[in-house]
């Protein structure tokens, strides 16, 4: 087997820069719950659609407009004169407590993690994939918002103890946590595998983990009252504060990137992001990188059959078998993907990125888990 060494480093060499405000956002809503309608106006920061789950935070406008366009997929703003903007909350006078936690998630935050305790608080500073950079740029850039995430964070988990997890030559620090330096190779910067280092455990049950990309987002609500607005984003080597719904068309356009006929431009990282179907797609929450893939730079992925070569296997940190997995999953025989560990896997892409195939592994992967999801058969799904 090749072992290649993904490395995780960063070069940063500017600040976080703005991108130009597009004509329009395309916010996609495919299962969310809509809280406007076509042809309304929308102000900046309004509530336009909410998470079906008890703890995933709303979805806001991240500019004013006239809702143009929507249906099950897509809502699209056309921006210009809206509706009124929101007004700042005041979310720096509310105690810890359901009224925080409720306040952040109308705000757009995830309070998952935030709801409960743990004793021990891991904050994931490490690059999420090899070629972004954005965990070490708000590690550099961000102090001040990193701290006030932190501050809430505490409060509400209130742990014994708070390590921020760093590539082994970074010296980057977060006052109020511990470093602990972790080898920067992919994909030792996945939260499972990051708990694990840092606890020796696998998934321990007094142990919560933040990347600090969340932290920014929670601080930034904190500080300044607003909503979630905006994502920071990889590209080209250069970070951007991107406005969610951002058609990638508008951000290709602003940084005078080419995209030919055949390449495949990939929101995300090179293991886990995703292909997108269209340039009017728009930038989503947590989208922490845009890449451009030459149509030659790899062969293109297939639905072929498997040759049993055993890479995926080898490469496999979950100590699952991806080739089985996917099988089951191809044939809809979800049951017994789960039998053989499908919940095990933790998304990391390392199986589809070695597959002598080229087979999408990772996308029958979470084929199978989105599928079990909507089904309901399945509480971990
Ligand atoms: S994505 Fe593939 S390699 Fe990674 S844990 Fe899941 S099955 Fe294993
Ligand atoms: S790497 Fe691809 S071809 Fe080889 S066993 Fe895994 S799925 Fe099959």
């Amino acid at each position: 087997m090749l072992r290649i060494h993904y490395s995780l480093e960063s070069q940063l060499k500017d600040g976080i820069a703005d991108i130009a405000a597009p004509e329009e956002l395309s916010i996609q809503v495919r299962n969310l719950v809509l809280k406007t309608a076509k042809r309304k106006k929308v102000g900046f920061g309004s509530t336009i659609a909410e998470h079906p789950s008890q703890s995933g935070g709303a979805f806001h406008a991240a500019a004013s407009g006239t809702v143009r366009d929507l249906d099950y997929h897509h809502l699209v703003i056309a921006c210009g004169e809206g509706g009124d903007d929101a007004e700042p909350v005041n979310v720096a006078s509310l105690q810890p407590g359901r009224e925080l936690l409720r306040t952040l998630q109308e705000l757009g935050i995830d309070i998952a993690v935030l709801s409960s305790r743990a004793e021990t608080l891991v904050i994931n500073g490490m690059n999420p994939e090899p070629g972004v950079s954005v965990a070490e740029q708000m590690l550099a850039d961000e102090m001040e918002n990193l701290e006030a995430g932190l501050d809430v964070a505490c409060a509400l988990i209130e742990p014994q103890r708070t390590i921020l997890a760093v590539a082994d030559a970074s010296e980057y620090r977060l006052p109020g946590t511990t470093p602990q330096s972790i080898k920067a190779k992919y994909p030792n910067s996945l939260d499972a595998l990051v708990v694990k280092a840092v606890t020796g455990e696998e998934f321990p049950s007094n142990a919560k983990i933040m990347s600090v990309m969340d932290l920014y987002a929670l601080g930034r609500v904190v500080r300044t009252g607003l909503p979630v607005t905006e994502t920071v984003m990889t590209i080209e080597g250069r970070n951007y504060r991107v406005p969610i719904g951002t058609p990638i068309r508008h951000l290709l356009s602003c940084l005078g990137i080419k995209a030919a006929s055949g390449d495949t431009v990939v929101l995300g990282g090179s293991f886990r992001g995703e292909a997108v179907y269209s340039l009017d797609e728009g930038v989503r929450k947590g989208d922490y990188g845009m890449f451009v893939i030459s149509s030659d730079a790899f062969p293109h992925v297939q639905d072929v059959s498997c040759i049993n070569c055993g890479e995926c296997v080898l490469n496999c940190p979950g100590r699952i078998q991806p080739n089985l997995i996917s099988r089951y999953a191809e044939y809809e025989m979800f049951e017994m993907a789960e039998k053989h560990g499908l919940h095990s896997c933790f998304e990391c892409g390392l199986c589809a990125f070695s597959c002598t195939m080229r087979r999408p592994l990772l996308q029958y992967i979470r084929f199978a888990k989105d599928q079990l999801r909507a089904a309901g058969r399945s509480e971990q799904a």
